[in-house]
């Protein structure tokens, strides 16, 4: 568990445990001589990624951001390729968080990995809301996009992870950019879906963002070095851009979605253009970080 303040508010980073990504698919156009020194691969070319969750509490909200894999949405064959722990509801309880305390819950985007536990699968065959009390937020143009089960991507759209949501009355469905909670919103920041959105935080002149598939990890710092995954690259490019230009200046805690070992991070940028991430803040400001010493 990785746990920090930002202003007012907590934020702790929970994981639903490690899977394995194609080192491939993770680095697109890069060689790999040049990523296996960031991010080395197994014998079959596997990357070990994590699948981090953020809990963030406002004093008035219990947020929780992304729900990982979940546990018995795959087909056991694609499960077993993934080898899928399954660890978000432990590990919150672990962390002191029962699925009754979250009152909303945001997914940057809706593919399995991201969504999972958004919905639990009873013994019964029965999909519920894992989380009773929560209202769901996602971006109107993801759902229609995952209903549409185009051929490039409807492997990682699983309908089970949010259609029982819709049905049921708790998703809340965004047309782009939207304050959720006093601060607490979302923007959308394209490329790896056409709808994938973060997620900013603001408290006491600090912010934190919860970047998804926009800068899975650590590894993926520089601007170029975007996923095969991607849809739109050019896109991913240009909002990684975006992103640096306000995140870097004002020192933003970035946290990464599927790096299992620098969580979070302030990223800089040196004068010969390399970006570098900075698991404490050398420039003193008051974000006190607990854990980030575990960080490589
Ligand atoms: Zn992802």
């Amino acid at each position: 568990m990785h746990r920090t303040t930002l202003g007012d508010f907590e934020l702790t980073v929970v994981s639903d445990g490690l899977y394995y990504l194609d080192g491939g698919a993770m680095f697109g156009v890069v060689p790999k001589p040049m990523w296996e020194k960031k991010y080395p691969a197994d014998a079959q070319n596997r990357l070990h990624v994590g699948m981090n969750s953020l809990v963030v509490r406002t004093g008035e909200h219990t947020i929780l951001i992304e729900t990982g894999a979940g546990r018995g949405k795959l087909p056991d064959k694609a499960a077993a390729l993934f080898d899928l722990e399954s660890k978000l509801l432990d590990n919150l309880h672990a962390s002191g968080f029962a699925p009754e305390d979250f009152d909303i819950v945001i997914n940057t985007h809706l593919h399995f990995d991201h969504s999972g536990w958004n919905t639990t699968r009873r013994a019964d065959g029965h999909v519920v809301p894992t989380f009773p009390n929560a209202r769901y937020y996602f971006q109107r143009g993801e759902l229609v996009h995952a209903h549409q089960q185009h051929e490039r991507d409807r492997v990682s759209y699983l309908s089970d992870n949010y259609d029982p949501l819709l049905s049921n009355g708790q998703a809340i469905l965004l047309n782009g950019d939207a304050q959720l909670a006093p601060g607490v919103r979302v923007a959308l920041y394209p490329g790896h879906t056409e709808h994938h959105q973060i997620v900013i935080l603001e408290s006491q002149g600090k912010t934190a963002a919860y970047a998804g598939d926009l800068i899975p990890t650590a590894a993926h710092l520089q601007p170029t070095w975007v996923m095969g995954y991607d849809l739109s690259p050019i896109a991913s490019i240009d909002n990684r851009h975006r992103y640096y230009r306000s995140a870097i200046p004002e020192r933003w805690l970035t946290v990464f979605t599927h790096d299992p070992n620098t969580v979070w991070a302030t990223i800089t940028r040196d004068n010969a253009g390399r970006y570098t991430a900075e698991p404490l803040d050398k420039a003193g400001n008051q974000i006190s970080m607990t854990s980030a010493t575990e960080a490589r």
